[in-house]
């Protein structure tokens, strides 16, 4: 079912393939119909995360890049959408040659050959397919359908992992194994064995378990992996490396591999375990509330991206969500900003909390507070600048202004006829473009180069009728993209950090490789404040 790891533990399968020596990829497959996750909201889906080719997909994508350290393109992402979709115009082009086009091969035959595709284009040995949803259910039955066809066509070359969860009711105290056994009938009667099953459970699964779920899901009780909660996620691929996860693959498989002991990444761990000193960073943001809970997967990027700077430099991410609303009702509550050694507006839609994110960036401002802005948080930084320092009286962004408003953010010609289209559907300023870094900023001086290329999703822009104005005024354009003039990172002096950028950095930050942006925030962060023990509110 989602939400217990299924994008992880395919991570971490890639991971520990690829130490191996194998060339490795994923693909995710969303059942959704939805042709990809650019039209969803947030707080729904979680992130939307943007591939170097522009493709607005699930966060699972990212977690791929993340761990196997690689790029990952639209070719590995399905939906039901995007599946029907191609087969609907191949049956319009006549490319069916007038036969009649079917649910069943047609659907399960396009998905295997986007498969085949994707493993092709990237010249890849192992190819992991994530079948995202729950076993049983009637959206993902016909991908299902195409992995019984794929092991049907090559019973050597493909095998089934099962990501199973494993419930330890409080009341009871014992871990129940009866939701996998049922998991596996399922899956039984869609055609499929699975060959192995990752027991996630809050608890290691111990050998009576094992053998239970061996004797009732017809597997041998080596191939019952033990997959518990762990403080990081980076733990995962060692702690499956401790039940042989890697070797019992590779025997499936019939390859052969030397052993690989993942020490890089068993320092990280080392290292993310044992540091104890915090950097306490305040994320302004609004897509965390959900009824009574907060949900962190809107933000997973960013999350990861502070992680990875500040494991970078030994300390302890402490990474807490501020309520931009919050700001709009009470201004006296910015105040809670000053416990904090940098703060972070990231990415975001629509009107609702712009007022208390300007808020939130002018306190940063003033009080210099180490400030990171992500897109629309760059975009609120200009109109910030705009309203309190350069004099433009309602300086706003055509996203949400009225007409007696100044757009300081603006929409790009292009984009105006795809909007009143209402074309909304990956037609954004989507995925790598070009950005030359301005000498002697702050930016440059991160990435130590001039030319780099980062990843967009956006609509709007820093309108170029203001930017000699606002520069003027002090505000630094540390970055422009070559082709089209426009300001990518904007920058203050007389600031410990204020840097702000029109792309997305945290798609592209690495565990073992932290973005320069984000390094840079957080060393200022360290640098400019030590960490309070204050609760924020108090
Ligand atoms: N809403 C803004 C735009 O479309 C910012 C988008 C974002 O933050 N990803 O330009």
């Amino acid at each position: 079912m989602s939400g217990i790891g299924k994008g992880i533990a395919v991570s971490s399968i890639g991971l520990i393939l690829k130490s191996r020596g194998f060339k490795v990829t994923a693909i995710k497959i969303d059942p959704y119909i939805n042709v990809d996750a650019g039209t969803m909201n947030p707080v729904e889906h979680g992130e939307v995360f943007v591939t170097e080719d522009g493709l607005e997909c699930d966060q699972d994508i990212g977690n791929y890049e993340r761990f196997l350290d690689e790029n990952i393109y639209a070719g590995n992402y399905m939906t039901t959408g995007k599946v029907y979709r191609a087969v609907i115009e191949r049956e319009r082009n006549l490319e069916y040659r007038g036969r009649c086009v079917e649910v069943v091969p047609d659907i399960p035959n396009e998905v295997i050959n986007n498969i085949e595709l994707a493993g092709k284009n990237t010249n890849s040995d192992i190819v992991l397919i994530e079948i995202g949803g729950t076993v049983g259910e009637y959206q993902n039955m016909l991908f299902l359908e195409a992995a019984r066809m794929m092991k049907l066509a090559h019973p050597k070359d493909a095998l089934f992992i099962l990501v199973s969860y494993l419930p330890v009711p409080s009341k009871i105290g014992e871990m129940k194994t009866k939701p996998t056994q049922y998991a596996v009938r399922s899956l039984n009667s869609a055609g499929i064995q699975p060959n192995i099953i990752l027991a996630r459970s809050d608890y290691p699964v111990d050998e009576v378990r094992k053998r239970k779920i061996s004797v009732f899901c017809n597997v041998d009780p080596e191939d019952v992996i033990s997959a518990p909660d762990v403080d990081s996620i980076y733990e995962v691929p060692i702690n499956f490396e401790k039940d042989n996860l890697g070797s019992r693959i590779m025997e499936k498989l019939g390859l052969r591999s030397e052993v690989s002991d993942l020490v890089q990444w068993k320092e990280l761990v080392q290292k993310i375990t044992s540091t104890a000193e915090p950097v306490k960073i305040g994320i302004v943001g609004k897509y965390f509330e959900t009824g009574k809970f907060t949900l962190l997967d809107s933000y997973i990027s960013v999350i990861e991206a502070v992680k990875h700077a500040a494991y970078f430099h030994s300390k302890k991410p402490e990474i807490i969500w501020l309520s931009a609303g919050k700001y709009e009702e009470d201004e006296s509550a910015l105040e809670e900003l000053k416990i904090f050694q940098g703060v972070i507006v990231p990415g975001g839609f629509g009107s609702r909390g712009i007022e208390g994110k300007i808020k939130a960036i002018k306190y940063c401002r003033e009080n210099k507070i180490p400030f990171l802005g992500l897109c629309l948080g760059m975009q609120l930084a200009t109109i910030e600048f705009a309203r309190n320092v350069a004099g433009i009286e309602n300086a706003s962004s055509a996203e949400f202004s009225n007409e007696n408003c100044k757009n300081v953010i603006d929409v790009m010609g292009e984009q105006k006829k795809l909007i009143k289209e209402k074309h909304f559907g990956g037609t954004m300023r989507l995925g790598s473009y070009n950005c030359r870094l301005t000498p002697g900023t702050r930016s440059f001086s991160a990435y130590g180069e001039e030319m780099i290329a980062e990843r967009h999703r956006h609509r709007y822009e820093l309108s170029n009728k203001y930017r000699k104005k606002l520069e003027k005024e002090g505000l630094v354009v540390a970055g422009v993209n070559p082709e089209k003039d426009l300001a990518e990172i904007i920058e203050l002096k007389d600031h410990p950090f204020f840097v702000a950028s029109q792309f997305h950095p945290e798609f592209k930050s690495r565990p073992l490789r932290p973005h320069p942006l984000f390094r840079e925030f957080i060393a200022s962060a360290i640098t400019t404040k030590k960490p309070t023990l204050e609760a924020v509110g108090s």
